[in-house]
């Protein structure tokens, strides 16, 4: 029997039967970063899968920009800072940011932009984006060196890789990518043997997931706060009240696929565990400022007043405009699913929009 699918999937076929299947979070990062056939490797078009908040309207990165300036204020300006974005995508997000904060004396000669992206090829684009800017590239957010920074993530942590698990009885198993019984030629889904659950997990129902990527993450935000000043705001989605069970999703052309379907080709995602990030951040020590609605968090910083005049100079656009405003923040689109988040160090005032 032939082996259908992309390369890769003939490679992970391949890795399970020489070491055994895989947890869904190797699984994960295989299909996003692996540098021959990963999805962010290799398909810098990615919005032709999904469309993030950036994407769709200047006006999002415009307010965030405006929000950095305030916080660079409220830090007392300081002469040179990190402007940090994770996972810039296509850099829209941070050219937008900069053309909107650079209406703040001084802010842009003191911020030095740092990118944190894992993938050569969106590097290449987000350097195209911000020619004119003086960019640097990290692979974490530890690499970037020490000083005050001012940390934003648009949809960054909803791909970082998850670990599932499966209530059996009394217990739990691990879900795991492993081959399917029938061919041992395709990839299925299955449980592992018996499995604690990690620690700072709080299950809701019968299956229960969770990125053990958020906890290192959180954790790096801590001990740099512990010493710099800063603020690290999150926009992602997911529920604001309980854990996330089993979220794992697949996009390809707009349309959701099967996440075993297509590996490489399609983008991998979950939701966010934000109680659980509220959690392990103030157990470090920090602040924390939500899990807020995104549609709240735009309308207190003022998006209806900034898509008014925005049509006003451009009337040709203005239906344009105002239908991009309301996908970004009506209840039954992206208002009510995705959530804003601060951590900042103890003590700060709550920043615009919280
Ligand atoms: N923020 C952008 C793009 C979101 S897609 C937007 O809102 O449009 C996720 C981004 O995070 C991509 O740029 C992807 O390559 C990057 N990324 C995902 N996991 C990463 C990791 N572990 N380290 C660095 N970058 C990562």
């Amino acid at each position: 029997m032939s082996l259908s699918g992309t390369g890769l999937k003939k490679r992970i076929v391949e890795m399970i039967r020489l070491d055994g299947p895989m947890p869904v979070s190797l699984y994960m990062l295989t299909c996003l970063h692996d540098p021959r056939d990963g999805y962010y490797a290799t398909r810098p078009g990615f919005n032709a899968d999904f469309t993030t908040a950036p994407e769709t309207s200047q006006v999002f990165g415009e307010l965030l920009g405006l929000w950095a300036a305030h916080e660079w204020i409220k830090l007392g300006s300081p002469r040179k800072f990190w402007f940090v974005e994770l996972g810039p995508g296509r850099g829209a997000m941070m050219a937008d940011m900069m053309r909107a904060a650079a209406s703040v004396t001084g802010f842009r000669d003191a911020a030095q932009i740092a990118l944190v992206e894992a993938s050569p090829a969106l590097r290449q684009q987000q350097k195209a984006a911000l020619a004119g800017e003086a960019v640097e590239h990290f692979g974490g957010l530890g690499d970037v060196p020490p000083g005050p920074a001012l940390i934003i993530a648009n949809e960054f942590l909803d791909c970082l890789p998850i670990r599932q698990y499966v209530r059996e009885g009394n217990g739990w198993r691990e879900r795991r990518v492993g081959l399917d019984t029938y061919t041992f030629e395709d990839i299925a889904f299955g449980l592992g043997p018996p499995a604690e659950l990690p620690a700072n997990l709080i299950p809701v129902g019968d299956s229960v997931e969770i990125a053990p990527g958020i906890e290192t993450l959180v954790e790096l935000v801590a001990q740099r706060f512990r010493s710099e000043a800063g603020r690290a705001l999150f926009i992602d989605y997911g529920p604001d009240t309980q854990s996330p069970g089993d979220t794992l999703r697949a996009y390809k052309s707009g349309q959701q696929v099967s996440p075993l379907a297509a590996p490489g080709e399609s983008d991998l995602t979950a939701d966010v565990d934000f109680p659980r990030l509220a959690r392990l951040a103030q157990t470090q020590g920090l602040a924390v400022h939500g899990p807020l609605a995104q549609g709240y968090f735009l309308t207190r910083l003022g998006i209806k007043e900034r898509a008014v005049s925005l049509a006003k100079a451009n009337p040709a656009r203005t239906d344009e405009i105002a239908a991009a405003m309301q996908k970004l923040v009506q209840p039954d689109q992206m208002g009510a699913r995705f959530k804003a988040i601060c951590l900042s160090p103890t003590g700060a005032e709550p920043p615009p929009g919280f």
